[in-house]
């Protein structure tokens, strides 16, 4: 018989009370997701790798009367707003993301699918901000010149296996009204100088990026390929986020590395379709040396069994670590 859980009742719940009604009742009630609030000195930040620096350790205190406020509060005070209210654990998901495709470890994929999180430190967040704010600048310039013609972040769909993803934009081509898919990467400025040459309309497999930038080889390859889209090139926008100097990598659909990125893919799926969820064997994929080293889901991993685990049972280990 099928196990209920936790996730099985809200979602009963949810079908049956609506969902406006649901997010009240989980915001008022004993069903809120885990929510933590990694501080500068919090167990998380050190997980993290954040632990600040020396000085920097404590919290704003509210100074004695008559006392000066610490110059640091300021700082302190920005780190923890954006540090705080990020969940460890979102819910569990019968599909792989399309940005994560190009993710080198099965096991890093499967714990993303079951909503495994780590929280973003300070610093981190502030880059992806800025980040946002270049693709939305870019954005903005593709409508003024009128040449988006889908829908911004059109849905990438495929079955089997399961990915699920979004397009930056579906732009149209003025000479010949071709349908180009558009994805936007900001990248710091040494990365930028250090990034292949431009290129015109190649295979996306045969692509320079795909040495230097290959998880967003992967991901725009599988995009442009979506069935549910019907393309067949676009390109790679890079812009430094120093300098806003910009290069442009011109692709073309390649499914012969389409296919290699669903079979890996597929070896994943029977893990986060089973119920419950997997984690998958260590042995499942080879070992891939320098991938655990910078693994920040290597906490976790380490402590769970060769063999794998149940969803419940992973819970319960990093219940143990993080609380
Ligand atoms: S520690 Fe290694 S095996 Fe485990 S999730 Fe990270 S990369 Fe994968």
């Amino acid at each position: 018989m099928k196990k209920v859980n936790e996730n099985d009742k809200r979602k009963v719940l949810a079908a049956s009370l609506g969902q406006d009604f649901m997010r009240k009742y989980m915001l008022s009630n004993s069903l809120t997701p885990k929510i933590i609030t990694p501080t500068r000195q919090s167990g998380v930040a050190v997980l993290l790798g954040s632990r600040p620096e020396c000085g920097m350790e404590r919290k704003a205190e509210a100074p004695a009367k008559g006392v000066a406020v610490a110059p640091d509060w300021l700082r302190i005070l920005i780190d923890e707003t954006l540090e705080k209210q990020q969940p460890l654990w979102e819910e569990p998901r019968d599909y792989f993301r399309g940005s994560e495709v190009g993710d080198s470890c099965l096991r890093s994929l499967c714990l993303s699918a079951m909503g495994h999180r780590m929280p973003i430190e300070a610093r981190l967040r502030r880059i992806f901000n800025t980040g946002n704010s270049i693709e939305a600048s870019n954005m903005a310039i593709f409508a003024a010149a009128d040449i988006i013609r889908d829908t911004a972040q059109a849905e990438v769909l495929y079955e089997k296996p399961p990915i699920k993803g979004h397009v930056d934009a579906i732009l149209c081509r003025p000479q010949d009204d071709a349908r180009i898919l558009c994805e936007i990467k900001s990248i710091n400025e040494n990365s930028f100088k250090r990034s292949p040459k431009e290129h015109g309309p190649i295979l996306a497999g045969q692509s320079p990026l795909l040495k230097t930038h290959y998880r967003y080889i992967l991901q725009f390859n599988t995009y442009v390929c979506a069935p549910n889209l019907g393309l067949s090139e676009g390109f790679i926008l890079f812009e430094s986020k120093d300098k806003q100097n910009q290069k442009f990598y011109w692709l073309l659909k390649d499914e012969e590395l389409l296919e290699k990125t669903l079979a890996r893919l597929r070896l994943a799926a029977p893990y986060i379709l089973s119920d419950p969820m997997r984690v998958p064997p260590v042995s499942l994929e080879p070992d891939k040396d320098s991938t655990h080293k910078n693994c920040n889901r290597r906490y976790l991993c380490t402590r769970i069994p060769d063999e794998g685990a149940t969803y419940d049972e992973v819970r319960a280990i990093d219940k143990q670590v993080r609380g």
